[in-house]
């Protein structure tokens, strides 16, 4: 008989650990909360309008992205991201400024004064740091490569990938790859340069060259087809309550209709958010809870504006743009979102993507819910050139939105690496392990397949 794998969550972790478990010959069942697959990822259309209200896209940066796309025959869905969307902008003193993509545009650019760029040029020269594996990311960029850089890059893009602070995040943990540059390398530039070749020889892709894409009904359509792939053993609306060990491995609790069930199985993977998990963990290590409960998700809210393209003077040219902390706004930055994959509106409207909060203001969850969109919209439309009302919003506020790898975070993978080891046939997973974008999600989840695989025999 096939061994049996539990697994906790339908995110795009649990879907496609699950995915990949049950083509190496697992029996796999998957048990979800809530009522639809999918987690942060969630696609509603209304009044002809798309809107991702958590990942607008993903970057192939794995394989294995592909072969789902593939297998599961969603290639006539497959978008990739308009050229057009490669030019990002960042705000400075109330204007945008493109974020140079080349030496010649860093020279020319205003975004950065000609102090911060000789700065960035002394970057080769500047040696390891001594203490690197507990520095935060605003340390080590400062040091390799100056204040400014840190504000008026760093800070706004750490807010776009993580809703998060650069002064909070380990440099380690939350961007393993600059880091690594520094050690392998000495240095961001040559190390930048050497890697390329490197990842060419082991055919991976770089973030910064990896595709963009999404799918004509929204990111909602990889769920959905591994749902539809693995039919009745996705289990909606069934909320796991315990996970004790039995004869053969282990029963798994679940509530579902305010019934309790449970099933039998040879090993478990969680890959349900931290402070979920340490409900169901504790009870073999009482450390979990220390560990799982540390980890900051903080709140983030994601508002949704649709208007006439008549009445916006800005030239809808780029990604979008992203706020450093510096510019004093109430939101992190907005997506061009009709931009990125032309199909989310029709011709004459363009919809925008923005986001509020995040560990810079987690404030914001106090304030006046209709203050707050009313002051972010006005400071939208005064940056756009907007003089008119928007035809359609929408929102939406995500509680604990994504996890913040902040400095100590080494302690925490520690922690999980060994609770693995200490308790055969559970394993943990999800985005607060290995990384939070949806590619990195789907990369973990092959590196899971392959641990449960090697070990649940
Ligand atoms: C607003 C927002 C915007 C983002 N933008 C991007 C982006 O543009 N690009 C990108 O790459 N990434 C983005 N991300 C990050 C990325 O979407 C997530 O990190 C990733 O989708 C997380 O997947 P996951 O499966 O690990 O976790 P989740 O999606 O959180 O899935 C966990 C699942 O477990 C379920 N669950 C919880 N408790 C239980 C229980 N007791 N029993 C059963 N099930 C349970 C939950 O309901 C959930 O469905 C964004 C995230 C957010 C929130």
């Amino acid at each position: 008989m096939n061994k049996q794998i539990v697994v906790l969550g339908a995110g795009i972790s649990g879907l496609t650990s699950a995915y990949l478990l049950s083509k190496k010959g697992f029996d796999v069942k998957v048990l979800e909360k809530k009522d639809s697959v999918g987690g942060s990822i969630e696609s509603i259309t209304e009044r002809g309008f798309l809107f991702d209200r958590g990942p607008n896209s993903a970057l192939e940066t794995t394989p294995v992205i592909g072969q789902l796309i593939k297998e599961l025959k969603l290639e006539p869905e497959l978008l990739y991201a308009s050229k057009q969307s490669n030019k990002r902008y960042i705000l400075r003193n109330n204007k945008l400024h493109s974020l140079p993509m080349s030496p010649q545009g860093l020279l020319k650019t205003k975004l950065f004064s000609g102090k911060a760029k000789l700065r960035l040029m002394a970057e080769p020269f500047i040696g390891k740091s001594k203490d690197g594996y507990y520095q935060s990311l605003a340390e080590f960029v400062r040091r390799r490569l100056g204040q400014e850089f840190l504000d008026y890059a760093i800070n706004p893009f750490v807010a776009g990938v993580y809703a998060g602070r650069p002064e909070d995040l380990s440099v380690k943990s939350a961007f393993p790859k600059l880091y690594a540059l520094e050690e392998n390398y000495g240095g961001l530039i040559v190390g930048t340069i050497r890697s390329i070749r490197e990842r060419k020889r082991r055919a991976e892709v770089a973030k910064q060259s990896a595709k963009m894409l999404s799918f004509k009904s929204g990111m909602i359509a990889l769920p959905k087809a591994i749902e539809n792939y693995f039919g009745n053993n996705i289990l909606l609306s069934s909320e796991v309550v315990s996970v004790d060990k039995s004869e053969n491995g282990f029963s798994v609790s679940y509530h579902n209709n305010s019934v309790i069930n449970k099933i039998d199985c040879n090993a478990v993977l969680s890959t349900i958010p931290a402070y979920e998990a340490s409900n169901i963990f504790t009870k073999y290590d009482k450390d979990f809870k220390t560990h799982a409960d540390a980890i900051y998700y903080p709140p983030v809210l994601v508002y949704y504006l649709v208007y006439d393209k008549k009445v916006i003077k800005q030239n809808l040219d780029g990604f979008g743009f992203l706020i450093p902390a510096k510019e004093n706004k109430s939101y992190l930055g907005a997506l061009w979102s009709s931009v990125i994959f032309s199909d989310r509106a029709d011709e004459s409207k363009a919809a925008f993507t923005l986001f509020v909060g995040g560990s810079r203001n987690p404030d914001f969850v106090k304030e006046d819910r209709i203050s707050l969109l009313t002051k972010v919209r006005k400071e939208f439309e005064e940056v756009m050139g907007i003089n008119a009302e928007p035809v359609f919003t929408s929102e939406r506020f995500w509680e604990k939105a994504i996890p913040q790898y902040n400095l100590g975070y080494i302690e925490h993978e520690r922690f999980f690496d060994d609770f693995e080891k200490r308790n055969p046939g559970i394993f943990v997973s999800g985005n607060f392990r290995g990384g939070i974008s949806v590619g990195d999600c789907i990369k973990n989840a092959e590196l899971v397949a392959e641990k449960i695989s090697n070990n649940v025999k």
